[in-house]
């Protein structure tokens, strides 16, 4: 059911976070290793978000990962201090297309779901369908994220668009992922996180990509708020 991925550090070349380890975020595409709820590979697609200047830039593709030449080609000539990433498993009845491809972006933010709402149309009926980047549970969660961060600030947003939704929707699966390039927020609502942090720099993925012994598994119902040397695990 998708996998997702976010780094703050020193400046990589952006094919960088999406290929390191034995179990990149690339080889999780076809081969992860704690997918729940259904779903096998992530092969409906792929993107990935970079900083510069403060804005957030993007680059996505419905066709699987392992099947575009351009993260060899084209993503190792990009540098950024920050990358959030997503392998797409698309929910059924969801369509495969660019657009419904995480991360969806607005100027400094970069945001990825794992998971599902469950009749998304009835349940997060507040988010204005014409604004829809895709119809996609995904799509209208960043909406309804969008509207929250501009009145709160990104953890509070975050806690209060997933308890929303927990509210109408019990069963909804809410790995939420954003970054402003500079922080990290993560929730855990049903699938995996884990985090490895050190004091230069902080990844979040939905599994580990290789087996340092310092990946943090993270609980159930957490919030992550995470940068380089910090690292912060609260309750949803
Ligand atoms: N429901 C979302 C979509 O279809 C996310 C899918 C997932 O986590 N596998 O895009």
């Amino acid at each position: 059911m998708c996998r997702h991925l976010g780094y703050i550090g020193p400046a990589v070349p952006v094919r960088e976070p999406l290929t390191r380890g034995d179990h990149s975020l690339r080889t999780q595409s076809w081969a992860p290793n704690e997918m729940r709820g259904g779903g096998t590979i992530n092969a409906d697609g792929f993107g990935v978000a970079w900083w510069r200047d403060g804005a957030a830039s993007r680059y996505r593709n419905p066709m699987p990962i392992w099947s575009d030449p351009a993260v060899d080609e084209v993503l190792p000539q990009l540098r950024s201090t920050a990358v959030v990433a997503a392998v797409r498993s698309a929910t059924a009845g969801m369509p495969v297309s660019r657009e419904a491809c995480a991360p969806f972006v607005d100027g400094a933010w970069a945001f990825s779901h794992n998971g599902v709402v469950q009749n998304w149309r009835t349940t997060l009926a507040a988010a204005h369908s014409l604004e829809l980047e895709a119809p996609t549970d995904s799509a209208a969660l960043w909406l309804l994220l969008r509207d929250s961060l501009a009145t709160a600030e990104p953890a509070a947003a975050i806690r209060a668009v997933v308890n929303t939704v927990l509210a109408v929707a019990p069963d909804a699966r809410l790995n939420l992922l954003l970054s402003n390039g500079e922080m990290l927020w993560a929730t855990t609502c049903y699938h995996s996180l884990s985090v490895l942090v050190d004091d230069a720099s902080v990844t979040v993925a939905s599994e580990p990509v290789d087996d340092n012994s310092d990946w943090q598994s993270i609980p159930d119902r957490s919030v992550v708020i995470a940068e380089p040397g910090n690292l912060a695990i609260e309750s949803l």
